[in-house]
């Protein structure tokens, strides 16, 4: 009767009770078999939850404990909501419209990296990262530039004036030690492409160098771009020093990100692992080596508390690690002191337009300066949505600390300053376009991260604080502001 009805519509059929298929993956890898050992996992951030997991997998009983009150680590997605101390004592608290967030940490992922098989497996979507981008722009103020110049078009004619010199080193003999005269051909055949050299082999540029207007049908003909300028101010311009970047075996034109931020993967190895193997505000400040087990220490809610274990798995980052008292011996305290830090600053700008895209004619990539904000990031998400947030810097080393040292609004200050503005309309100086900024500077890593800037600001700016630091102290800012 069971069945009548179901055929009959009126009950579930055993057919539609049936899962979906789902071929298996690595990820199910299950082992049970070992006994229950236990393992104390020091850090939340990445590979803290992923070392739960997968030891979890092989019938391990793990426990994460982590400092902050979020898993993720340098991992760190700042979205609306999200709250931030830096080490003053100074908290920003991030204001940014529905889907809008900023990676203030890694904000990209490599196709070879394994990051990518946890996303698949924990059902984590991803989607396209831009990272190089042709009409993206290059500025480099201590070259004499007096505009920014896209990619697309310093790639012209760098590629172009160096085809054509070895070109004219080839047909000169200069090369003739090196290759046969079948070989040169291929070179001369080579180059003529590779640097769209006319038939003398000269460089003259042409229309990959991009128009100021494009042409369109019938009569409607282009707008040459001016140029190019003579070989020797094309080298001056330093242009050419962007154009490895790409090539870097963890870079690539096209890279990956999560949908919805980067703190996706850590909250799914969270879930994964389950809530109750992770003890969140739980700062570890002793590890010991008894023989047989490990005693860790760690402060809890004020409590001070001791997590024995069979095993114990540090993923903090090394100096962190150096500074926690341990009965691990010197050679270990030894390789632990080799770490160095270095800074990183990060500023996330909200716009109510999307000029980059309406105006300048960029969806996705990364403008390239020699200003201390260094790069620029248009958001890989959201195109031709109402809103967005580009990355108004995103520095390291010196550069960083310049930034950090400032309190958080002359951070955005000086980011709008030297922000960019569209490449044809406003010769000279770049000027932002709109603001809104939060901003991060970042250490490595610690155990709380405290910003050290003021939250201020006019009442019409909301923002959102920033992290920095140099060695020893770590801010993030970040804010946002409407046009
Ligand atoms: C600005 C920036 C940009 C980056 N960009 C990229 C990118 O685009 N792509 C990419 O692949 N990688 C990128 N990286 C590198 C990447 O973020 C790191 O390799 C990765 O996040 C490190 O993860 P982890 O778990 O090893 O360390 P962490 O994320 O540092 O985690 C360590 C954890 O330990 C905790 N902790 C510290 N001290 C204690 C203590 N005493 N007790 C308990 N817990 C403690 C910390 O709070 C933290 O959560 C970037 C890094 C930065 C800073």
């Amino acid at each position: 009767m069971f069945a009548t009805m179901g055929a009959l519509g009126l009950a579930p059929t055993a057919a539609a009770a049936a899962p979906a298929y789902r071929a298996p993956s690595p990820a199910d890898f299950h082992l049970t078999g070992r006994g229950r050992a236990r393992v104390a996992i020091l850090g939340g951030g990445i590979a803290g939850p992923a070392k739960a997991y997968e030891l979890g997998k092989a019938g391990y009983d793990c426990t994460v404990l982590e400092a902050r009150d979020v898993v993720g680590g340098r991992n760190f997605t700042v979205r609306r909501g999200t709250t931030e101390t830096d080490l003053d004592g100074r908290t920003q608290q991030a204001r940014f419209g529905d889907g809008v967030y900023l990676n203030a940490g890694p904000g990209r992922l490599a196709q070879w990296m394994v990051t990518l098989d946890y996303c698949r497996g924990l059902g984590v979507p991803i989607e396209v990262f831009t990272n190089a981008n042709a009409d993206a722009l290059i500025y480099n103020e201590s070259a004499g530039m007096t505009a920014p110049v896209r990619f697309r078009t310093a790639k012209a004619d760098v590629f172009g004036y160096v085809s054509e010199l070895l070109a004219k080193a080839t047909n000169q003999g200069a090369l003739d030690a090196a290759l046969t005269t079948a070989d040169k051909e291929r070179l001369m055949t080579f180059l003529r492409s590779y640097g769209s050299l006319g038939s003398t082999f000269a460089y003259a540029g042409g229309s990959r160098r991009g128009f100021a207007a494009y042409p369109g049908a019938g009569n409607d003909e282009d707008t040459p771009l001016a140029g190019p300028a003579a070989l020797a101010d094309v080298f001056a311009s330093n242009v050419g020093r962007y154009f490895s970047f790409e090539l870097g075996y963890d870079q690539a034109m096209l890279m990956f990100q999560p949908v919805g931020g980067m703190d996706q993967i850590p909250k799914a190895l969270g879930r994964a692992v389950g809530g109750h193997r992770i003890k969140n505000g739980a700062e570890v400040t002793d590890v010991t080596d008894t023989g047989s087990s490990v005693a860790v220490t760690y402060r809890q809610s004020k409590a001070v508390r001791v997590l024995h274990a069979d095993f114990c798995v540090a993923t903090l980052p090394p100096h962190l690690m150096a500074r926690i008292p341990h009965n691990l011996g010197t050679p270990v305290t030894s390789a632990l002191a080799e770490f160095g830090v270095t800074a990183a600053g990060k500023i996330g700008l909200e716009y109510k337009r999307r000029w980059w895209e309406e105006d300048d004619r960029i969806y996705g990539g990364i403008t390239e300066t020699d200003l201390d904000l260094q790069h620029i990031w248009y958001p890989s998400y959201g195109f031709h949505g109402r809103r967005g947030l580009v990355v108004g810097y995103y520095n390291t080393g010196a550069a960083a600390r310049t930034y950090s040292a400032l309190p958080h609004a002359e951070r955005e200050a000086r980011a709008l300053a030297q922000g960019v503005t569209a490449p044809s309309s406003r010769p000279g100086r770049w000027s932002p376009r709109s603001t809104s900024g939060c901003s991060r500077a970042s250490r490595r890593a610690g155990p709380r991260r405290r910003s050290r800037c003021a939250p201020s600001c006019r009442p019409a700016r909301r923002r959102f604080p920033g992290r920095r630091s140099t060695a020893g102290r770590s801010p993030r800012a970040r804010s946002r502001r409407s046009r």
